[in-house]
């Protein structure tokens, strides 16, 4: 194997597109693997629409959450093996930082980040793979790299939600279904979802939420103070990307204590306003990197609670494409018909 096929980003804005690239040998502390599945997020769509500002390393692959087999190692690994199943995430664990591949498509540079699972296979680093059991099905453990990881991460390990408290979730995709679980599990008393399709909203009650308004037809505000006595909730966990659902998500948490947590990114450039006031009176608000995980600890940990039946990432999955179909998927996702796609290999 020396040849794989892999969608390439040449032009902002336009259909990503479909080569073959040549495997490189691997250098010190990088990983060869063979992809079974890769999920589809957001920040790869804003990539494409140049949302994230200019580009300078087109062309260039992407993909950034995945699972697969070990296909090879390079010097110096010793985290993994070949044969040992992988998540694949763009969250740094344990092991070298090893440098970034290139591929060549016959003669053309195509550059990449330190992973990107729009490919066949990749080559990367030995700090973007976390080894997993094999009983684990590789297509639903690509969620892992990405949006369970950042989305439960972001109730486990930035609000450390306690049974009995209350948070409300902007935005129900791959990210925010994963976050409204998370507080399912914990116990919350109550997961408002919100978002403007009710497919979504749907999806959100299988897993777990107890409210949800569709902002297409109801005040936000105005429906969470009601369903909290006025007070507030706990949480409020922003993961639609939009500067007004930040604002009002930092509106509805609880004054004394009250925690908003941003997941979602704005355009490059782009601002919120927030009255510094409610700061003052104790309302809290904070960014998630990745829902601060530690893959060598959460990922097993994630593993763990889908084969004891308590994850159930099935009812997150809503679209299967194949690497040919990735534009389609794209669309989708900007449809926002999608709440998390995934391509299989
Ligand atoms: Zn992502």
């Amino acid at each position: 194997m020396d040849k794989m096929k892999a969608a390439i980003l040449y032009v902002l804005n336009q259909p990503l597109r479909i080569e073959e690239l040549a495997v490189p040998d691997l250098l010190e502390g990088q990983v060869l693997v063979k992809i079974s599945a890769s999920g589809v997020c957001h920040s790869q769509l804003n990539e494409i629409k140049g949302k994230k500002g200019p580009d300078k390393y087109l062309p260039h692959t992407l993909g950034h959450e995945g699972a697969g087999v070990v296909e090879a190692i390079g010097p110096g690994v010793t985290k993994v093996k070949n044969g040992d199943h992988v998540v694949l995430s763009w969250i740094k664990g344990s092991g070298i930082n090893a440098s970034a591949p290139v591929y060549y498509s016959g003669d053309k540079r195509i550059n990449s980040g330190q992973l990107s699972t729009f490919n066949e296979y990749t080559v990367t680093a030995e700090n973007r793979v976390t080894p997993i059991r094999k009983e684990m099905p590789l297509d639903l453990a690509a969620l892992f790299g990405c949006a369970v990881a950042t989305g439960m991460g972001a109730v486990f390990n930035n609000a450390k939600l306690k049974q009995g408290e209350s948070i409300a979730v902007f935005g129900v995709g791959g990210i925010g279904l994963s976050a409204i679980h998370a507080a399912a599990i914990c116990g919350a008393s109550i997961i408002i979802a919100i978002d403007v399709s009710e497919a979504k909203l749907e999806q959100a009650k299988q897993l777990g939420a107890t409210h949800l308004i569709n902002v297409a037809s109801m005040d936000v505000v105005k429906a969470i103070k009601q369903l909290t006595n006025d007070k507030g909730v706990d949480y409020a966990i922003e993961s639609a990307g939009l500067k007004g659902t930040m604002e009002q998500a930092f509106e509805v948490v609880r004054v004394g204590g009250g925690k908003t947590i941003l997941i979602g990114n704005l355009p490059s450039g782009q601002k919120i306003e927030i009255d510094p006031f409610a700061l003052i009176c104790g309302k809290q608000i904070v960014g998630s990197w990745g829902g601060e995980t530690n893959p060598d600890i959460d990922i097993p940990k994630y593993v763990e609670l889908y084969l004891s039946g308590k994850l159930k990432l099935e009812k997150m999955l809503t679209h299967h494409f194949s690497l040919g179909q990735i534009n389609e998927a794209f669309n989708a996702l900007e449809s926002g018909r999608a709440g998390r796609a995934i391509i299989g290999f």
